[in-house]
């Protein structure tokens, strides 16, 4: 059974979809006004570790994540930048696409972008005012909260202090001033326009969400997700649209995933701890540890986001690694014994349950490293043979290619454009060394042997290459 904490009613519950083997899941995307952030990441990489356990547990998962590229950031970017929206989000757009396949995030099925789907939009807008819970003021539309009884279910604003007819523009507001919102806003100076049957203006971003997710999914779907930020008013909001509109229950799960802190402190781009992952790339961390950091913190807890945190990433999956590495030199022939059998399989099923949990990673987590100290117990009485081998290390392989992709088997099978300043700097040198050899110069290739040695890499020559693993540096 697999349970989810729904924001919706504040429990753990479990899940259901509404078609069984079938979950349809919408993800707020990026607002492209910007590169997207270590943050962001931490959100979108909950989301991927969400949707890979719905896989492994024979989910077929239909994912739509939606691009913001026209709001109140995107234009004021434009403008300020004096281009026109289309150029100013191009290379947002573009960067989150190279990040996410850096930090090997599945893509979604359907990314549609808000500019794109006016039409659908404008329809629900119309729809709206047909059924009176939309009212129009000079030229923009406006929803009515006062029509929709439930609204502040979600989020819990309280909405006695609000002033009555109270309304705004502004896309992002506080609890504080909840108000009527713009679906449609009125053509403005500087600010792009579509001529509609609603008259000419541009939607407000709350209504983009609303718009798409019905665009791939209908008027219901099983897993809508996002950062707490997005609960209000963003969220608060779809909901409101979304099923004054249609008349049934939009969403039957939100999950919400907590802030990412750096050094203990909210990121800001005037304290200077603004954080990219590339940033984090350039004091030589790779991407596969930036991404085993991020989903190893439970998503409802905040993650603080240090280099001591990123150096525990860094050696939790060097032990995997070199489990993996060391399970290489069982040469025994035989096996696999049913023990060990066993072990695999009640591990997967621990590692899984513990996911089933409100994605429990900590408890899966261990269950993993748990396992391979078993493992390590066994091999080290010599008691593992090579088909014992294959199928202790197939379950690291399996764990780690569906759910926790963060491509401990080495860069061979995690390619990636910006990953890897560790493993690509050893490789190098490992040819080097190799060259060397071919040209008889011992001395050099030796040196390059030593100078591996003091960051850590012991080199092995087999027949079958050179293979190398991380120890501890003697220099430390
Ligand atoms: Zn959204």
């Amino acid at each position: 059974m697999i349970r989810f904490f729904n924001t919706l009613g504040g429990a753990v519950e479990p899940f259901v979809p509404l078609e069984p083997g079938v979950v349809k899941l919408y993800t707020c995307g990026p607002t492209v006004y910007d590169y997207p952030h270590i943050g962001n990441w931490r959100a979108y990489v909950f989301e991927d570790l969400l949707k890979r356990s719905l896989m492994f547990r024979g989910f077929k998962v239909v994912h739509v994540m939606n691009i913001t590229d026209v709001d109140d950031k995107t234009i004021r970017g434009a403008r300020a930048a004096g281009v026109g929206l289309e150029d100013y989000t191009r290379p947002f757009i573009e960067a989150f696409f190279e990040e996410r396949d850096s930090l090997n995030v599945l893509p979604a099925d359907h990314y549609p972008r808000a500019t794109a789907h006016i039409p659908e939009m404008v329809t629900l807008i119309k729809a709206l005012l047909d059924k009176g819970f939309a009212y129009r003021k000079e030229g923009s539309v406006y929803f009515a909260i006062d029509m929709f009884p439930s609204y502040g279910r979600l989020s819990r604003v309280c909405l006695e202090q609000r002033r009555a007819g109270s309304r705004g523009d502004a896309d992002e507001y506080e609890k504080e001033s909840v108000h009527d919102f713009a679906l449609w806003k009125s053509p403005k100076e500087g600010e792009p326009s579509w001529d509609t049957e609603i008259g000419p203006g541009r939607p407000g971003w709350h209504i983009e969400c609303s718009a798409m997710s019905s665009r791939y999914f209908g008027p219901s779907f099983d897993i809508h997700c996002g950062g707490i930020d997005n609960i209000f008013p963003h969220h608060e909001n779809e909901i409101a649209q979304s099923e004054a509109a249609n008349g049934v229950k939009f969403v039957g799960t939100w999950l919400h995933c907590h802030h990412l802190v750096v050094n203990g402190e909210k990121m800001a781009k005037s304290k200077g701890n603004f954080l990219t992952l590339e940033t984090v790339l350039g004091k030589g961390f790779s991407a596969r540890e930036v991404r085993f950091l991020l989903l190893s913190t439970h998503y409802r807890k905040m993650l603080n986001f240090t280099d001591e945190a990123m150096h525990q990433a860094r050696a939790g999956l060097e032990r995997i690694r070199n489990f993996l590495v060391d399970l290489e030199d069982i040469k025994r022939d035989g096996g696999p014994d049913p023990d060990v059998v066993r072990l695999a399989e009640r591990s997967r099923e621990e590692f899984a349950a513990a996911l089933d949990d409100d994605l429990n990673i900590s408890e899966a987590l261990a269950a993993l490293f748990t396992f391979i100290k078993s493992a390590n117990v066994l091999r080290d009485k010599g008691r593992l043979t090579r088909g014992d081998a294959v199928v202790l290390g197939g379950l690291v392989l399996e764990l780690d290619d569906k759910v926790l992709g963060v491509g401990v088997a080495g860069p061979a099978v995690y390619p990636s454009p910006l990953e890897g300043t560790f493993d690509a700097l050893v490789q190098k040198k490992i040819e080097a060394r190799q060259a060397a050899r071919a040209e008889r110069d011992f001395k050099l290739a030796d040196d390059i042997r030593m100078e591996l040695l003091d960051m850590g890499v012991l080199l092995e020559d087999t027949k079958d290459g050179v293979r190398w693993k991380k120890i501890a540096s003697p220099k430390n």
